[in-house]
C-alpha cells in the first residue's frame, strides 16, 4: 500500500468548520473505495475567532507546518466583527498564497442537471469550463494587505498592476496542460487568453507570453478575448468555453460572474496551486449569517476536495488519486441527475449534514463505476 499523504487542515471560521468536516468525510470515503491509505490530517488553528482569543491569526509554526504537508485544505476564514486595528480582514490565507507562490487559481464552473440554471437558453445546461486566475500578482500585487498602494496624502492613490515573465510563463503553461488534461477527458481542448492587450502594456506582455508558450501545445486551440467582451460572452454563450486564463483581478470578477451562472457560492470550488504545494478551499466565505444552523451547502468544499485529489494524483504520479477525485465528481453529478441532492441554498430541503450523508451514500454505491476509473 502507498504511503499515507499529509494534509494541513485549517477549518477556520463560521461555516468553514461544517463544510470542512463534510468534505473530509467524503474524501476519506473516496480514498477507502480506491484502496488508498487514509490521509493524515494536521489540523492548524487559524482565523478570526482564533485571532480574537490569541491576538494571532494562525497558531505559532502553523504556516511552516502547512507548507510541509502534501497539500492544504481550508474551510473559510473571517468574521465581520473581528478585524485588525486598521479595519482590514483577518487573512492568513492571502499570506499562505504569497508565501507558497500559489499562482494558479482554479475555479471550475459546471452546470449540473436539475441544478440551478440562471439562463433560459437550454444550452446553459452544457456549461463546463475552468477559469484559471493568476493569484499572486496582477492588480492584487498592491492590494491593501500587502501595503504597496501608493497613497499621496488625501489627493491621490495609485495601485500597480504587475505582470512578470516568470509567473506568466508558468501560468500559461499550467493553462495549456490543464486544457490538454481536459481534452483527454473528452472536453474541447481550448485555452482562451482573457486580457486587455489593446490598452495596457502589461496585458500585451501577458498575451505575448501566451503566444510564446502556445507553440509547445499544437494540439490545443489557443485563442483570445478582451475581458469586457468575455464578460458579455459569459452571459451570451458560456457553453462555448473550455479553459480561460487571465490576470488576477479580471479572474476575481469573471469567476464570480461565471459561478453565478450555475448556482451560488455553495457550488464554487477552488484550488490554488504553486510549484511545490496547493491549497484547496470553497470560494465562499464563512457566511456568518447561516453559521451553526446546518444550512450551508457543502458541495463547494466537497468538490474542492476532489480538486485536491486530482492535484495529488499529478504531484505524486499516482493515478489512483485521480480515480478518487472522479468518484466524488461522479457522485455529485449522479446526485443531481437523480434528484437526490436538493440543497437548502437552492430552495431544497437538505442542510449540510443531509447533503454530506447523501454524497456518501452515492459514493458507497459500488454497482456504479464512472467511465475512466480503473
Ligand atoms: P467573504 O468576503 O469572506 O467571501 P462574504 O460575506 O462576502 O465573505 P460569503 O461568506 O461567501 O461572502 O457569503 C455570501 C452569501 O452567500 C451569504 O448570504 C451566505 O449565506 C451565502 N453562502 C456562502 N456560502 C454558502 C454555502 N456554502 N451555502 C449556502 N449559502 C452560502
Amino acid at each position: 500500500m502507498a504511503e499515507a499523504l499529509q494534509i494541513a487542515l485549517i477549518k477556520g471560521d463560521g461555516i468553514g468548520v461544517d463544510v470542512s468536516d463534510a468534505a473530509i468525510a467524503i474524501v476519506d470515503a473516496a480514498l477507502a473505495r480506491c484502496g488508498l491509505p487514509a490521509f493524515v490530517y494536521d489540523e492548524i488553528s487559524a482565523g478570526a475567532a482564533y485571532f480574537r482569543e490569541t491576538g494571532q491569526d494562525i497558531e505559532p509554526g502553523g504556516e511552516d507546518r502547512a507548507g510541509r504537508a502534501d497539500a492544504m485544505f481550508l474551510g473559510a476564514i473571517g468574521l465581520p466583527s473581528v478585524r485588525y486595528p486598521d479595519g482590514t480582514e483577518i487573512s492568513p490565507h492571502l499570506r499562505l498564497r504569497d508565501r507558497f507562490g500559489l499562482y494558479a487559481g482554479l475555479r471550475p464552473i459546471k452546470a449540473y442537471p436539475n441544478g440551478p440554471q440562471r439562463l433560459s437558453d437550454p444550452r446553459s445546461g452544457q456549461i463546463d469550463m475552468v477559469i484559471l486566475r493568476e493569484s499572486t500578482e496582477g492588480l492584487f500585487y498592491s492590494a491593501a494587505t500587502h501595503g504597496r498602494s501608493q497613497i499621496i496624502g488625501d489627493a491621490e492613490v495609485r495601485d500597480t498592476l504587475r505582470i512578470t515573465r516568470r509567473t506568466t510563463e508558468k501560468l500559461h503553461d499550467f493553462g495549456f496542460r490543464l486544457a490538454r488534461k481536459r481534452k483527454s477527458r473528452g472536453m474541447a481542448g481550448r485555452l482562451t487568453c482573457v486580457d486587455k492587450a489593446n490598452v495596457f502594456a502589461s496585458m500585451a506582455f501577458f498575451r505575448k507570453i501566451f503566444d510564446e508558450v502556445s507553440g509547445a501545445y499544437p494540439d490545443i486551440t489557443a485563442d483570445y478575448n478582451y475581458v469586457d467582451a468575455q464578460a458579455l460572452d459569459l452571459v451570451r454563450r458560456p457553453w462555448e468555453f473550455d479553459v480561460l486564463v487571465t490576470e488576477n483581478m479580471f479572474g476575481d470578477i469573471l469567476s464570480d460572474l461565471a459561478g453565478g451562472l450555475v448556482g451560488g457560492m455553495g457550488m464554487a470550488a477552488c484550488g490554488e496551486i504553486g510549484d511545490d504545494t496547493g491549497l484547496f478551499q470553497p470560494a465562499h466565505g464563512s457566511a456568518p449569517d447561516i453559521m451553526g444552523q446546518d444550512k450551508a451547502n457543502p458541495l463547494a468544499a466537497i468538490l474542492s476536495g476532489s480538486l485536491m485529489l486530482d492535484y495529488l494524483a499529478e504531484k505524486r504520479a499516482a493515478p489512483a488519486y485521480a480515480d478518487a477525485a472522479a468518484l466524488i465528481e461522479d457522485a455529485v453529478l449522479r446526485g443531481f441527475r437523480e434528484g437526490r441532492l436538493e440543497p437548502l441554498e437552492f430552495g431544497g430541503t437538505m442542510g449540510t449534514r443531509a447533503m454530506a450523508a447523501e454524497v456518501l451514500a452515492l459514493l458507497a454505491d459500488k454497482s456504479h463505476v464512472p467511465v475512466g476509473v480503473g
